[in-house]
């Protein structure tokens, strides 16, 4: 299959969606590149899992691994100064009266994808990709679809140059996700993406479940574990094209 002959960058968390979105973009871009971002995360394992996620992938998908580009970390601990969430500080995970989890940082993803905007322009690449989800998610507004065409217009305009801002997850479910990875690695990816990406809330490795390490308990952990045994009863349905 032909390449697209682009570069992309991938918002890389370390995360089961980013992993998910960093093979859809190895499958697809003829380079990619990852971005990380530093903003004081109460768990640090997020930013270990990061590095031993793509040394994992580099070992096991070798034509992946050849597209592999750098990894870029940015310090954005000034996120800090504007927000005091739970992920943050050491206030318990809740809903709020608005229905968004306290989690949730005032227009984050906005600013990732600035960031990241910023730092593709100077690496040449034109393509971003992010995890965003408007399915199975805590409904955070700027991880609407409609959001991210509007920011992938003011982007193009803004940078004088395409800036194309793809999201592989948008409309899938958990279960979808699984099975996207499932087609596009196959079982390699998927024990890959349990053992070694991580996703609770709550920091915590544990010992290893069927869906991967974790508390179990937090909103993230059961997300991930509900998509997990949704995709193995086979209840993840037909994959868009
Ligand atoms: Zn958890």
């Amino acid at each position: 299959m032909a390449k697209d002959p682009r570069k992309a960058l991938v918002l890389f968390s370390g995360g089961q969606d980013s992993t998910a979105c960093l093979a859809w973009a190895l499958e697809r871009y003829s380079a990619v590149e990852t971005l990380g971002f530093d903003y004081g995360q109460r768990h640090r394992i997020e930013l270990e899992c990061r590095t031993r996620v793509r040394d994992e992938v580099r070992a096991a998908f070798p034509a992946w691994g050849a597209r592999l580009g750098e990894d870029h970390l940015l310090d954005l601990q000034l996120l800090g100064q504007i927000s005091d969430t739970a992920l943050t500080s050491e206030r318990a995970i809740e809903m709020q009266a608005n229905g968004l989890p306290n989690t949730f940082v005032p227009g984050r993803n906005l600013l990732f994808l600035n960031f990241a905007a910023a730092l593709a322009y100077r690496r040449g690449a034109s393509v971003l990709v992010g995890g965003m989800c408007e399915t199975d998610y805590s409904g955070y507004p700027d991880c609407r679809d409609n959001t991210l065409k509007a920011l992938q217009v003011a982007l193009s305009l803004g940078l004088d140059a395409p800036m194309t801002v793809e999201t592989p997850l948008m409309f899938l479910t958990k279960a979808q996700t699984w099975a996207l990875t499932q087609r596009l690695g196959g079982d390699a990816l998927n024990a890959l993406i349990v053992e070694h990406t991580h996703t609770c809330y709550l920091g915590e490795r544990g010992p290893l479940h069927a869906w991967g390490h974790g508390c179990g308990q937090c909103p993230a952990c059961v997300l991930r574990r509900q998509g997990f045994e949704a995709w193995r009863a086979g209840g993840a349905g037909e994959l868009p094209a």
